[in-house]
Formats: C-alpha cells, structure tokens, sequence
C-alpha cells in the first residue's frame, strides 16, 4: 500500500497536469520507427523521430546486432572499469576518435549520461560554469552536480557572453563555457568561431554538444567543429548515438588526457552497466554506413531545403532553424497542443511543445525530417499542414 503522503503528492500533481490539458499519454510505435509508421493504431507521416538517416532500421546495423548477439550474448554483465570492457567497446571508441579526428573518446550509455558525467567530474565546487540559456536539459543537470557556480547568457548572445567573461576575469577556479552545437528545439547552429575565440582569450574550457549534429552537419556527419573547420580549438565535443546513429548511447572526444580523466572520475561510465555487445557493433556499422553511403546525408539536406522552403512558401513562422528540426511556431501553448492533435487526426505526427520546454509565446510544433522520407510523404503532409493550419488560423 502507497505512504499516503505520497498518494496525496501524486494525485496533486497529475490533477494539476490533467487541469492546465498537459498530461499526456505516451503514444506507443507499432513497428519499425519508419518515415510512415503505426502510433497508437493510426497510420502517420512520422515527422517526430530523431532518426535523421533512417539507421535505425538500416539493414547492416540489423545485421551487426545479430552477429554480435550470437557472438556475446545480449549483456555484457558488468560496468566498465571492472568486468564489462568487450573488445567491441574499445573499436567503438576508437573508430569514434578516427571520425572524429581526435585522439580518443569514451562511449557512455546514453548522450544525456555523457553530458552529465562529464560536467560533474570535470567542475565542482569553486569552478564556473557559463551556460546558453537554451542548453539540454542533461548540461543543465551536469551543471547543478557539479556544484560550480553557474552564469547563464541569453541564446547565442556572444556580446553578453563577453561581458559575463570580462565580469569573471579574476575568478580564480576553472571556467567552462558550454554549449548545445544544433539547437533540439529550435533547430539552430551555435556561433561556435565566435565561442571559440571567446574561449581562448578568457581562457575557459569551451564544451559543445553536437547530439543533434551528429551524423547531420559536418563532412559525412562529424558534427560543428568539422561544419566550421574548428579541429583542435574545442577541448570536449559530445555527441549521441542514439539520434542519426540510429542506436543508443552518447560519447565524449577529446584528447588521451581527458578521457583517462573520465575513465576514472565520470559516474555513469563508473557505476553503470556498459552497453550490450549489439549496441556497440550496431554503431560501429553505423559509422562504416556513414562514410560509404554519403546519400543519406545528401538525402537528409535535400528533404530539409525542400520542407523548409514549402513550409515558409504556407506562410508558417518557422523561426530560426538551419537543420533539419524545424519549428513552426504558433504562439499559446494550448493552440500548439490543438494543432498537434487535429494534425494527428489527419494523418501527420508533430510533436507539440509548449511551456516549460519553450517560452509560452513561442509554443510551437516541431517537425524533423529524415533521410528516408520521400517527396510524396513529405507533400502529403505539408498538404495537412497547409489545411489544418488554415482551418486554425495560423497561416
Ligand atoms: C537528445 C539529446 C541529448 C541526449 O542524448 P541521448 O543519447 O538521447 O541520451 C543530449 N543533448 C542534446 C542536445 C540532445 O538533443
């Protein structure tokens, strides 16, 4: 029987949830996570899932996983640092670090791990941490474990930032300056020569975490640093492998150093199973699939040009993205829920997003194209868009 003190706690706070029409469902996948795919009974053009090159259900990952299973079995029965080293982890961090062109990496569970674990090893107590306010929510708790003090500058606002850095001059811990490199709501790139610069002449350890950039910008998919030809000038680059990598697990590049570092000091990679051997063979097909297979990225680009470019011609405020997560914003949150909803009903899934994920003014939904939807999909649901944005008043 539940403590009724926490009976009351829950049933308080759902109620509130169920009031404000912000509890939700979780809509359950039937099927592969493909660019039209079964939620919840219905058939949907898929504009939801982070799965940009279609990897997920990419046959050489498929295969790869196999293989591994029978290989290894499903676990690998242990946490890294005792029993739980496969080979197959260490080719993993090591074809990371030749992607990458740097000189090693280390894979956590998950990209939010990887953030987390790395900001609360690498600051504590007596450090700063300077912050863009849109930043994921995995930095955000990074940065309260490490208990560094933290300055948060407005979005991409490198003149404030500057003042913040001419304000800490004299602080005498470490400074970390850290950043998202593409934007998960908004779709937007970092100024990242700008934070570079900024870094080097405040002499702050500059942190960019290119989860959605990863396997999307960049030649063959090597993320910001390599989209801005910054090599060398950024000390800790994080990515995910469970976005265009299509699999699961998050890792961190940087020099032997730091990765030493993080083998002895990050949490997760220390008290945390490591993956299955089928994660880590999956993705290292994964990057195999993206260095020999260039059109999924070109297929990516070329479906993001065109969807972006209707949607604008519909007349929708997509705001400012320059990757394939495009936002239309609609204003009030409950208007952006709607719009989900009707255009579910038709036919299109677009997550809807309101407070306190953005700003209530800027409640929007987000569409993400893949690699794999084909023209007649994508104008199938522009066609929705264009009806039940109308039909709502937003265009
Ligand atoms: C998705 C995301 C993460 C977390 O990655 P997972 O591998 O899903 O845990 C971290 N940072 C950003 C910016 C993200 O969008």
């Amino acid at each position: 029987m539940m403590a009724a003190i926490l009976d009351a706690f829950l049933s308080q706070e759902l109620d509130a949830l169920r009031q404000k029409h912000l509890f939700r469902n979780l809509r359950i996948l039937e099927g592969r996570q493909l660019p039209e795919a079964r939620f919840d009974g219905h058939s949907v053009i898929n504009l939801s899932s982070n799965n940009y090159l279609g990897l997920s259900t990419h046959q050489r990952l498929i295969d790869a996983a196999k293989q591994a299973a029978e290989a290894f079995g499903v676990g690998s029965g242990a946490v890294r640092t005792i029993a739980g080293t496969m080979q197959i982890h260490m080719e993993l961090e090591e074809a990371i670090a030749r992607f990458k062109h740097v000189e090693a990496s280390v894979v956590f569970q998950s990209g939010f791990a990887a953030n987390a674990g790395t900001v609360s090893s690498i600051l504590g107590k007596g450090d700063l941490i300077i912050s863009d306010e849109l930043n994921h929510a995995s930095i955000i708790d990074g940065c309260r474990l490490s208990r560094a003090e933290i300055r948060v500058f407005p979005h991409k606002d490198v003149n404030r930032l500057e003042e913040i850095l001419k304000e800490t001059a004299e602080f005498a811990g470490k400074k970390l300056l850290i950043t998202d490199g593409v934007f998960s709501m908004d779709g937007d790139i970092a100024p990242l020569p700008e934070l570079v610069e900024l870094g080097e002449r405040y002499g702050a350890i500059l942190m960019v975490d290119d989860a959605h950039a990863s396997g999307v910008l960049g030649s063959s998919g090597r993320g910001t640093v390599d989209h801005f030809n910054l090599h060398g000038r950024v000390d800790i680059q994080v990515g995910t492998l469970s976005k265009a990598i299509g699999s699961l697990g998050g890792y961190v590049c940087g020099n032997r150093k730091l990765i030493d570092f993080l083998y002895h000091r990050a949490r997760p990679f220390l008290f945390s199973t490591s993956h299955p051997p089928a994660v880590a063979a999956s993705c290292l097909a994964a990057f195999q699939v993206l260095q020999e297979e260039p059109v999924w990225i070109e297929r990516l680009w070329e479906n993001t040009r065109f969807f972006k470019a209707e949607l604008e011609k519909l007349g929708f405020n997509t705001g400012q993205s320059e990757t394939p997560i495009t936002p239309i914003v609609v204003g009030q949150g409950d208007l952006a829920m709607r719009f989900s909803d009707e255009l579910f009903a038709e036919g299109v899934f677009a997550q809807g997003i309101g407070f306190p994920t953005v700003p209530e003014a800027r409640s929007r939904v987000r569409t993400i194209v893949t690699a794999t939807h084909t023209h007649e999909h994508l104008k199938r649901a522009l066609a929705v868009l264009g009806r039940v944005g109308r039909r709502l008043g937003i265009i």
